[in-house]
């Protein structure tokens, strides 16, 4: 069986910035194993631009961003299998790969798990009606017209206000196609705002929230929707039917992490992110095994994606250079009050460095004065103020190690919550 001193399984941007920063801290047995012909992900489908901003402090369009980290790691010694499917993985590290070659086990002293997310299909909403061709989730459409070159309809309408949605609005007008509506369960839009001002107002589409496709109409192909208005508790309004004349619908319905190899592995999931559960450096619980990009909690940003991505990188080299981490004294970390979930959800009080990056959704819009506040039981331990926090946006806040160091983890939980600043007199 070959060992390496790392594997990673997944060749998009987490999976390239992750096996970079591994050989950056000292590796020099890396394999990263990809199952599609390229390396680059999901990104190289992604043609627009509004990448690396953070990252290279430049606007990159998703292909020149990863071709950036795939230049990266030509210029190291890191091996890489592309066409090559992991089947599977066990907790001790066996990596199962199957290629035009055959079937392989590999053996990995540390892994890191960079496997992307897949999009929520039409069977997670039950959407009523007819299944004629035409209902595509707007990642597919996005391949299609990107990657493939086909144009996937003429007369759109868009279920859902994620980014890839408001992406491919924007992509369809441009390329002739007429989209009736975006439409959204909820009172907001569930994309960053600066692509429902780029991709929907900038071209006049109309962004119909508060509603729900109620059913889908035709034989062969789509002919109608029908989306209704909801009220408050998401109730169908009698008598607000609007019928839209198309022949395509769109869903972007939200993103699943891959998970499946994790869940195989038996290493532990957070029930809210669908990601492992994870310490303050992406550790698992499955020792020298780590998780980083949109595996582990589902990003906005491919620049965030990086950055975490670097310190399960860093973190994998150093487990297998200097040694798996003392546990010593545990946190829990978990969410509180108008907060979805946290990543990290375990902090090694020891390992924490400087300070502690946590990650981290709201529940909805605050501000224009919010703040955030993490508490040990009735004991506040940090707050941070914010213009404005939104639940569109994943929140990052860092802790540092003065505030952590007198704490004991026997007194409970670390929690982080979300509020509207108190009235200032
Ligand atoms: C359809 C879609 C469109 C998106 N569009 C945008 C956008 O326009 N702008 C933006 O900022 N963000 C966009 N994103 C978010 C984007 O995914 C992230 O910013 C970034 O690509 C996440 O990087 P990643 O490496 O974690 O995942 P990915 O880019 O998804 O890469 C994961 C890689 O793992 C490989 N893999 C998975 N399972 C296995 C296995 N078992 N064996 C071998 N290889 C495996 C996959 O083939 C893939 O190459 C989009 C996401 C999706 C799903």
């Amino acid at each position: 069986m070959k060992t390496y001193q790392l594997i990673v399984i997944g060749g998009g941007p987490a999976g390239l910035a992750a096996a970079n920063a591994a050989w950056e801290a000292g590796l020099r047995s890396i394999l990263i194993v990809e199952r599609d012909r390229h390396l680059g992900g999901i990104l190289n489908q992604c043609i627009h631009n509004g990448f690396g901003l953070h990252f290279f402090g430049e606007e990159l369009s998703g292909p020149e961003y990863a071709g950036r980290f795939i230049d990266m790691v030509a210029k190291t010694g890191v091996e890489v299998l592309t066409d090559t499917m992991v089947l599977s993985l066990t907790r001790d590290r066996e990596v199962y790969v199957s290629n035009t070659r055959g079937c392989s086990v590999l053996r990995g002293e540390s892994v890191i798990l960079a496997m992307g997310c897949r999009e929520r299909a039409r069977g997670a909403v039950d959407i009523p009606g007819s299944r004629p061709a035409g209902v595509f989730t707007a990642g597919t459409a996005q391949m299609y017209m990107n990657l493939l070159g086909y144009s996937v309809g003429r007369r759109v309408v868009i279920r859902g206000t994620g980014d890839i949605g408001l992406i491919m609005a924007r992509r369809m007008t441009l390329e002739g196609a007429k989209v009736l509506a975006c439409i959204g369960a909820s009172d907001h839009a569930d994309g960053l705002a600066r692509n429902v001002q780029q991709c929907l107002r900038d071209f006049d589409i109309p962004l119909l929230l508060n509603h729900t496709v109620t059913e889908v109409r035709g034989k062969n192909r789509v002919e109608q929707v029908v989306a209704m208005q909801t009220d408050a508790k998401r109730n169908l309004i009698p008598g607000t039917e609007i019928v839209f004349d198309c022949d395509t619908l769109l869903l972007s319905i939200g993103l699943i992490p891959e998970n499946e190899l994790t869940r195989g592995a038996g290493i532990p999931l957070d029930r809210r992110t669908n990601g492992a559960v994870v310490y303050e450096n992406c550790e698992t619980e499955a020792p020298g095994v780590f998780a980083c990009g949109n595996v582990l909690q589902v990003h906005d940003l491919v620049d965030f994606v990086t950055a975490e991505s670097v310190r399960a990188g860093e973190a994998a080299a150093d487990y297998v250079l200097r040694g798996a981490k003392p546990m010593g004294e545990v946190f829990d970390m978990v969410s509180g009050a108008n907060v979805k979930y946290t990543v990290p959800m375990k902090v090694r009080k020891d390992n924490v460095g400087k300070a502690l990056e946590v990650s981290f959704r709201v529940t909805r819009m605050f501000g224009p004065d919010a703040a955030v506040r993490v508490m040990q039981g009735e004991k506040q331990v940090a707050r941070f103020k914010r213009p404005y926090l939104s639940s569109s946006e994943m929140e990052k806040i860092k802790l540092p190690w003065v505030l952590l160091k007198d704490l004991n983890a026997a007194d409970g939980p670390l929690t982080v919550s979300a509020e509207e600043e108190e009235a200032k007199s």
